[in-house]
Parts: structure tokens; sequence; C-alpha cells
């Protein structure tokens, strides 16, 4: 086996969680070389195929840390590591401040708060996917030429396979290069390869019954590598059981016009969600993430539908970023439209009566303020609930987008990887979508995929400079 062991620092994935982890760690005077399984110059992952918005759980980065805080407790139900959350919620601001130095570029669009930071140039209102020379494709790249320009390196179609461990320290990483195994040997190791999300294998264990039935709504470049290489050396891992990921057109398995935008939340959770028995299922008022997981959770996650009516379609339907109203038709998704509830039950094909009473009772314990009494209940958390009410009804067939899993490896506010048991892995480091702790929980809190990845990934060199200082 072949072995280069001058680094201080390897890192694994050049996603914005790597690549930021790289790049700071070698301004503060440390050798980091990046390995990324990715062959092409612009290698895919999540972040260059992201919207490049960086915002933490809808707010903008720059509010007071307090109020971050708050934010990230209430949306995760309080169940969100509270020192991660502190540290995200004071160092976010940094993170883009840093990232804005190192040459990336923002624009805030309008008054939208969470908008306030967008990788430019942004990606056009378009459904489909579009990254090439947007954002987050400029930002990777103008990172990786500064590490470059630093003497650090991004190796390209090298995969790691496994820690390399002395005494209980991690000090590199085995790799494969074309076929061959080769040894990184460094200080430290940040792993930063994505999540989970590819790995049907694993999302089968943890995430849904019938893993082929959930769309692939980013790169599918987290196939848990990172998760097992660590766990390999005894890391603690976070409840592994939510992703955060979207409501998308049932089409989009055949159709790359519809996928990964537009997100059909807006329709679900504005009107109610059922299964092909016409029934509800969930608490469509907790939000699209967290209908998309429960989604994932049913036996055949191919089986549900989006219903509402005229006036959702114009409204909640038309004020996303990239809204399905007319996104969707216009990029050839299927929507049924009927004059009655009875005509759209018999075009999707499911029992008419039992989905007219499953109306009947949404609108009715709407109107009379009694969401919480309906099995399974509506809250109005996240989301107000409209009637289903005015003709033409609409039904939309869906299906849950996976774009990356909130659970992960088990870190501490510098990224540094815990034990089993714990207590730190001395060396080992994680960032980005491959950690776990802050997002996820009962209510499937989603806190932000870039800042966290940026922030974590800052972080990590950080307290490897630190702890390498003579
Ligand atoms: C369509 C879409 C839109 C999104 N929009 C937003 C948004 O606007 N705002 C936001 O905050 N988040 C958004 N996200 C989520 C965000 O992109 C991710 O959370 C974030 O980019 C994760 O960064 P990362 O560095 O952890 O992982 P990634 O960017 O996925 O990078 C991981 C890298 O590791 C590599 N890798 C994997 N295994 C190995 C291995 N064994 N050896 C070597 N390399 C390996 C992969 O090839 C990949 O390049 C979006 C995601 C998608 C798909």
């Amino acid at each position: 086996m072949s072995s280069r062991s001058d680094f201080d620092v390897v890192v694994v994935g050049g996603g914005l969680g790597g690549l930021s982890a790289a790049c700071r760690a070698s301004q503060l005077g440390l050798k980091a070389v990046v390995l990324e399984r990715g062959t092409d110059a612009q290698y895919l992952c999540n972040s260059r195929f992201s919207g490049g918005i960086l915002h933490i759980n809808g707010h903008n980065v720059e509010e007071p840390a307090e109020d971050l805080v708050k934010a990230i407790d209430e949306f995760t139900l309080g169940q969100a590591d509270r020192e991660l959350a502190r540290a995200l919620a004071v160092d976010a601001r940094r993170a883009v401040a840093w990232l804005r130095d190192e040459g990336a570029k923002f624009i805030r669009v309008g008054q939208i708060v969470w908008q306030q930071h967008v990788m430019a140039p942004p990606r056009p209102i378009t459904p489909g996917l579009d990254w090439k020379g947007r954002g987050p494709d400029v930002t990777l790249r103008t990172l990786e030429a500064n590490l470059l320009k630093r003497g650090g390196s991004v190796q390209r179609g090298t995969a790691a396979r496994a820690l390399m461990e002395h005494q209980g320290v991690c000090v590199g990483v085995e790799a494969e290069v074309g076929g061959k195994p080769v040894q990184f040997g460094a200080k430290a190791v940040i792993i930063a390869d994505g999540g989970f999300q590819g790995d049907l294998g694993l999302i089968g264990q943890h995430i849904t019954p019938a893993p082929v039935k959930l769309k692939q709504r980013g790169a599918a470049t987290g196939v848990g590598d990172g998760l097992r290489m660590a766990q390999g050396m005894g890391a603690a891992v976070t409840a592994l059981d939510a992703f955060y990921g979207h409501m998308l057109s049932r089409d989009s398995f055949s159709n790359d016009k519809v996928w990964p935008y537009p997100q059909l939340d807006e329709l679900g959770t504005a009107g109610i969600v059922v299964d092909s028995r016409g029934e509800r299922f969930t608490d469509e008022g907790m939000g699209g993430i967290f209908v998309a997981n429960m989604i994932a959770r049913l036996a055949d996650p191919l089986s549900t539908w989006a219903v509402f009516d005229e006036d959702v379609w114009n409204g909640p339907g038309k004020s996303a970023r990239i809204p399905a109203n007319p996104n969707l038709t216009r990029a050839g998704g299927t929507v049924h439209q009927a004059p009655t509830l009875r005509a759209l039950a018999q075009s999707m094909q499911i029992p008419p009566e039992r989905f007219e009473l499953t109306v009947a009772a949404y609108n009715q314990a709407l109107s009379a303020g009694k969401l919480a009494s309906l099995q399974p209940a509506r809250s109005s958390l996240r989301i107000p609930a409209m009637p289903i009410a005015k003709a033409p009804f609409y039904a939309v067939p869906l299906c849950a987008g996976i774009t990356y899993t909130m659970g992960g490896i088990a870190i501490d506010p510098h990224g540094q990887v815990q034990r089993q048991g714990g207590g730190a892995i001395a060396g080992l480091y994680a960032a980005g979508a491959s950690t776990g702790g802050l997002e996820g929980g009962t209510g499937i809190g989603y806190v932000g995929g870039l800042i966290k990845a940026a922030t974590f990934g800052i972080r990590a060199a950080e307290a490897i400079a630190q702890g390498t200082k003579p």
C-alpha cells in the first residue's frame, strides 16, 4: 500500500463543509488535503446542487445569537443539542463573513428574511436542476482555488474507506485511488462526506421501509462512508431517523424537470395529504419537511396525494420561491382537477366515499376551530390550514424527496467526534451533513444545511489549529 503522511489535516469530502474546513485550516498554516470521491472538475455534491441560501431555520444569520438560539429551539421542539445550537448561532455570521473574505459573492433578495445571503449568481426561478455557474458552484471553485494557492490540494477520484488509528487516536485515512489502497497520514481528520441519503441499505434501516420509493432530491453522493468509518472507531451517533427533504411530484422518478423544484410543500400543507384509502395519515400543519418524512415512513411511500382547492392553488401554490403554480404543469407534472370532490376521487382512483368524508371532516373541524380533534390532529404550529371548498378541486400525486440525512456522527461544538460512552476521539472531527445533533427530533426540525456545513467546517479547522500549535 502506498502512503503519504505529511499532512496536518485530511478532509473527507469536498462539499461546502469540507472545503471550508480545508481552506480555513490552510489559512491557519496547516497543510490540508481534501479527499474527494468525485472525479469531475465540477464533481457533484449537494453543496453544488443547492439553492445557495445561507439561513438558520428561515432566519437571517445576522440576527442576534440569542434570537437564533430561540428559533432553533422552537423549530426543533427543544430537541437540538444546546451547545451545537449556540455554536451555530454565535458563529454563523462569522462564517458568512469568512466566506465573503474568501471571495464568495452574495446577493440579498428584497426584504425576504431568509434570503439575505444567497450565493451569487443565484439560480433562476425555474423548475428542475440548474447548478452550472450558479452561486454554490462558483463558491466551491473559489474555495478550491484558495486552498491550492495556500499549498493545499483536492485529490479527486479518492474514496475514503477507513480511518487509521494509533492507540485510540485518529492518525489518517485509508482511501481507494484507481482501485488501489493509499494511506493519507495526518495529525487530524475531518469527515465531511455529506450524510447517508444515497445508501439504500442505511436509509432502509433508519428512514423508510421502501428505499427505492424515495426520490433522491440531491446528488446522492453521501453514502454513509463517514458514518461507518467513525462508528468503526467507536464514535457515537445521534438518532438517524430524520431527513431534510420535501414533497415532490411523483413524476420526478421519470421527469427530471420536476425535481428538485418545484417543491409541493405549500400545496400539501395548506390543504391535506391523503393516502390511497382517501384518508389523512399525518399532521400537515407541521410543514412539508415533516410530512415528507411521514410519507417516507409509510409501507408504500408512493401512495399519497396533496389535495386542495382553487384558493390554495392560486394562493400558497403561487407563493413559494419556485412555485408549483405554474411550474409544475408547465414542466409536465401531473395535476388532477375536477369540478367536484367525487369526480376528483374517481380520477385519482381512490374510494370516493371515504375521500369525501375525509375532506368534509377536515372542513368542518377547520370552520369549528377544532382541528386538534381530527384523527390525526391537524396543528397550526407552522402552517395555517385552508378549507377545501372552492371548485375546481385539485389532487397532485406525491413522493418524498430526500435531500440529506439530519442524524449522523455525534460532535461537540468544535466538531470533535464523540466516543460512544463519553469523551472525544482524539484527532477525529466531522462537519456538515455527516453530523447529527442539531436537526431532526420528533418535529423533524430543519436548521439549515449550508450554514451548518460552513460554520462547523470552520470551527473544526480552528480547533485543530489550536491543538496543533507548539
Ligand atoms: C437541491 C438542493 C437545494 C438545497 N438548497 C439549500 C439551500 O438553499 N440552503 C441550505 O442551507 N441548504 C440547501 N441544501 C442542502 C445543502 O446543500 C447541504 O446540506 C450541504 O451542501 C451539505 O454540505 P456537505 O459539505 O456536508 O456535503 P456535500 O456538499 O454533499 O459534500 C460531500 C462530499 O463528500 C464526497 N464524498 C462522499 N463520500 C466520500 C468518500 N468516501 N471519500 C471521499 N469523498 C466522499 C461527496 O462526493 C461530496 O462531494 C440543498 C440541497 C439540495 C440538493
